[in-house]
């Protein structure tokens, strides 16, 4: 059986999006480090069609309710 790459923890690869990794976590881990130590290129760009989507984007529009 194949193992995850990041945590070492056995992969189910059959209905497995996540694979090589064993989950969506362990996924952006990787990609994250390797984005940052190989590809250490100022602005650091991103393909956008290689994330996945984020699961929320309340960092970005933060709305002013408490005023
Ligand atoms: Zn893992």
């Amino acid at each position: 059986m194949a193992k995850c790459p990041t945590c070492g923890k056995p992969v189910e690869w059959k209905d497995n999006p996540w694979r090589p990794f064993c989950s969506e976590r362990c996924k952006l881990i990787d990609f994250d480090k390797w984005t940052s130590e190989e590809y250490r290129v100022p602005g650091r760009q991103i393909n956008p069609s290689e994330m996945p989507a984020p699961h929320s984007q309340s960092d970005v529009e933060n709305e002013d309710e408490e005023s």
